[in-house]
């Protein structure tokens, strides 16, 4: 494929012969002009860079430092909440097994006492009302 000229895409001439560097444009006007053209991108490039883009991205870095820092404030408060929730599950758990015990006794003591299964059963719901304590709506059990 013929080479056209790098300014107005005209064909250029063959190279004359061997030694002839070959030309990029057809002419000085070309050569010129994209000269120009080119200065004018560089200028423009710089005037872009400098203020606006340098600027730009300075306050990205900075964002981005600061979102970095957010994150590893949310993540030691969340793993100090895991830690939390998990005594809090411990916790839960040991007061949980206390109660089915005292439950289990005083069942124990009612039937030993000659109460009837039904002064029981509703014992049993007293007991449960008292005790339902879901403030998550966890329906935790
Ligand atoms: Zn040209």
């Amino acid at each position: 494929m013929a080479r056209t000229c790098v300014w107005c895409d005209a064909p250029l001439p063959e190279p004359k012969g061997k030694g002839h560097r070959r030309r990029d444009f057809c002419n000085n006007i070309c050569k010129q002009k994209h000269y120009v053209w080119h200065k004018q991108m560089r200028h423009d490039v710089a005037k872009l860079e400098e203020p606006f883009w340098h600027n730009a991205y300075r306050v990205l870095v900075e964002q981005y430092k600061g979102l970095e820092h957010r994150l590893q404030i949310t993540m030691d408060h969340l793993s100090k909440a895991i830690i939390d929730v998990e005594k809090l599950q411990e916790s839960r758990k040991y007061h949980m097994d206390k109660l089915e015990k005292m439950r289990n006794d005083y069942h124990a003591r009612m039937k030993a006492a000659g109460m009837s299964k039904q002064d029981i059963n509703e014992f049993d719901d007293y007991w449960k009302d008292l005790f339902k304590y879901d403030p998550y709506g966890l329906d935790l059990d």
